[in-house]
C-alpha cells in the first residue's frame, strides 16, 4: 500500500515556455490545494479538469507563479493515484519554487522513474510496459518511437499472456496426470506437452528472431564510413545529415576521441561513428593499422566504404575491399555524377549487387539507393511493415532465450519416456521465465535496477 505522495519536475530543466510539476498520491490534490490560490476550490475539482490560478507561498502569502493546475484522480492517471499537474512558466526557477513549496506542504520528492515505478506496482502496467516508457523517452528516432510507443501500449504483454495461460493450462492437464495417474495415459500428456510445448516455442522463436531488429531500431545500427582522401565521406555524412534533418545528437566522446552522430534513414536510426584520429588525417586507409580506427571498425554493425567512381581503384582499396567482405558493408561508389575510371568489375567480384550503391553525395542523388541497402542488409522484411512488436530490450531477450530452452528440454524429455513430474519442472520453468518479463514476482533489487534508469519526475 502506497501512502506518501510524491511530487518533481517532469520536464526537462533549461528554458521553455513552460515547466511542468507533478505530483502523485493520496494526498496529491490537498498539497497543491494548500499553496494554490484561485476562484475554484481545487479540492472540489472534478476529474480531468485544468483550474486556472496563483501558486502562492503559505508562510508569507507571496506568489512565486501563474500557473495552471491539471487535476487527474485516480485510478485513471498515469500513476493509478491521484496525480496534481501544475504547469508554470517556462525556465528554472519558477519551477523549482513551485516544487519546493510543494515539497514544504506534504510531498516526497521523488526518486528517478517512481512515477512509473507507482504504475507498475498499482497494476496499471506490467514491467514490459514500463520499460518501455524509457524507450520512449530514450527513442532518437520516430520508428523507435512507435516501437516503444506499441509495446507501452502493452503489445509485448499481450503476445505474452496467452502463451503464460496456455502453459498454465498444460500444467494442470499434467498435474492432473501425476495426482491421479489411472485418470489418464502418460502417453497422451506426453503428446500434449510436445504439442503445447512446440506451439509455444515457434512463437518465442518467432520473438527471438526479430529482436535483433528491434535492439537496432531501439540503438543505432553503429555505422562507420571509411575510404581514401577525397572519395567523399565528408561528403556523405553531409548529405545523410540534409536529407534527415533529424540530427538528434552530437556527442563528441570524451574519453575515446570518437564522435557520433545520430542520423535516421527511412526510419532506421544510423549512429555514424568517426573517430577523431581518422577525422584529422582523413586517410583512413593508412590508418588501418592503427588501433583507435580498429576499434571503430570493430564496433560497426555497418561499415560503408566509400569509393571515388572517377579513379581507379588504389591498392589500399583493393585491401580493404577483401578485408571487409567478412563483415556487413556496402560498398558506395561516390561522384557518378563524374565520367567512371573506376574498375566496377573487380568490384563485383566480393560483392553482389544489393552491397553496392551508386551516388552522388554533391548532387545528393542515389541516396534512396543507400537507404534500401540498409533496409535489405538489416532487416528480413520491409521495414515498414505493420508489425512493430520487437523484442528490444536485452531483458526481455535473455528472458525469451531461458523459455526456449526450458520449453526445449521438455520437449526432448517427452520425446525420452522421462517422468512426468521431472518434464513439469520444465514445463513451470518456462512459465516463470515469461512472467518475469512482465515482472511477475519482479525482486526489489530488479526493480531498482529497472526504474533508476529513468529521469527524475517520470
Ligand atoms: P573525404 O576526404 O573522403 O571526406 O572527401 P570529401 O567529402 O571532403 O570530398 C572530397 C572532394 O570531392 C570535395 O571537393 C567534394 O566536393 C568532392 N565530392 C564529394 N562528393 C562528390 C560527388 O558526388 N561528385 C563530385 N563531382 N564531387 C564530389
Amino acid at each position: 500500500m502506497i501512502e506518501d505522495t510524491i511530487a518533481a519536475i517532469a520536464t526537462a530543466l533549461g528554458e521553455g515556455s513552460i515547466a511542468v510539476v507533478r505530483v502523485s498520491g493520496p494526498d496529491a490534490v490537498n498539497t497543491v490545494a494548500m499553496v494554490f490560490k484561485s476562484k475554484y476550490n481545487l479540492r472540489e475539482a472534478k476529474s480531468h479538469t485544468v483550474q486556472y490560478g496563483w501558486i502562492v507561498d503559505p508562510i508569507n502569502e507571496r506568489i512565486l507563479d501563474e500557473v495552471l493546475v491539471t487535476v487527474m484522480k485516480g485510478p485513471r492517471s498515469f500513476t493509478a493515484e491521484d496525480v496534481v499537474e501544475v504547469s508554470t512558466h517556462g525556465g528554472i526557477v519558477a519551477v523549482k519554487s513551485v516544487l519546493e513549496v510543494i515539497l514544504r506542504n506534504g510531498a516526497r520528492l521523488a526518486e528517478p522513474g517512481e512515477f512509473t515505478k507507482r504504475a507498475f506496482l498499482n497494476g496499471r502496467i506490467d514491467l514490459a510496459q514500463a520499460e518501455a516508457v524509457i524507450d520512449l523517452i530514450r527513442s532518437k528516432s520516430d520508428r523507435a518511437f512507435q516501437v516503444a510507443r506499441k509495446q507501452a501500449e502493452g503489445d509485448l504483454s499481450k503476445q505474452i499472456i496467452p502463451m503464460r495461460q496456455k502453459l498454465i493450462e498444460l500444467l494442470a492437464h499434467v498435474e492432473v496426470n501425476i495426482d491421479y495417474p489411472e485418470h489418464d495415459v502418460d502417453e497422451v500428456t506426453t503428446g500434449v506437452i510436445r504439442e503445447d510445448c512446440g506451439v509455444i516455442l515457434k512463437e518465442v522463436e518467432g520473438l527471438l528472431d526479430r529482436a535483433n531488429e528491434g535492439k537496432i531500431l531501439r540503438e543505432g545500427i553503429v555505422t562507420v564510413i571509411v575510404g581514401r582522401p577525397n572519395a567523399g565521406k565528408s561528403s556523405l555524412l553531409n548529405a545523410l545529415a540534409r536529407e534527415n534533418k533529424a540530427i538528434v545528437t552530437d556527442i563528441p566522446g570524451t574519453t575515446r576521441d570518437i564522435v557520433e552522430e545520430n542520423i535516421s534513414l527511412s526510419g532506421i536510426p544510423l549512429r555514424l561513428l568517426d573517430t577523431a584520429g581518422i577525422r584529422e588525417t582523413s586517410d583512413i586507409v593508412e590508418r588501418i593499422g592503427v588501433e583507435r580506427s580498429h576499434d571503430a571498425l570493430n564496433e560497426a554493425d555497418l561499415i560503408l566504404l566509400v569509393l571515388n567512381h572517377h579513379e581507379p581503384l588504389h591498392e589500399d582499396e583493393r585491401k580493404l575491399l577483401k578485408q571487409l567482405k567478412e563483415r556487413s558493408t556496402l560498398i558506395v561508389i561516390n561522384k557518378i555524377d563524374l565520367p567512371g575510371l573506376l574498375e566496377i568489375n573487380e568490384v563485383e567480384q566480393d560483392y553482389n549487387s544489393e552491397q553496392i550503391v551508386y551516388l552522388s553525395a554533391k548532387e545528393g542523388s542515389g541516396i534512396e539507393s543507400l537507404e534500401r541497402a540498409v533496409s535489405g542488409l538489416f532487416f528480413s522484411g520491409e521495414v515498414e511493415s505493420g508489425d512493430l512488436t520487437y523484442v528490444s530490450n536485452a531483458r526481455h531477450i535473455t528472458l525469451l532465450y531461458q523459455t526456449k530452452k526450458s520449453l526445449e528440454e521438455a520437449i526432448n524429455a517427452s520425446e525420452e519416456s522421462v517422468p512426468i513430474d521431472l518434464i513439469q519442472i520444465d514445463i513451470a520453468s518456462s512459465w516463470e521465465s515469461l512472467g518475469q518479463i512482465l515482472g511477475d514476482a519482479a525482486g526489489d533489487s530488479l526493480l531498482d535496477q529497472i526504474f533508476s534508469q529513468f529521469c527524475l519526475g517520470k
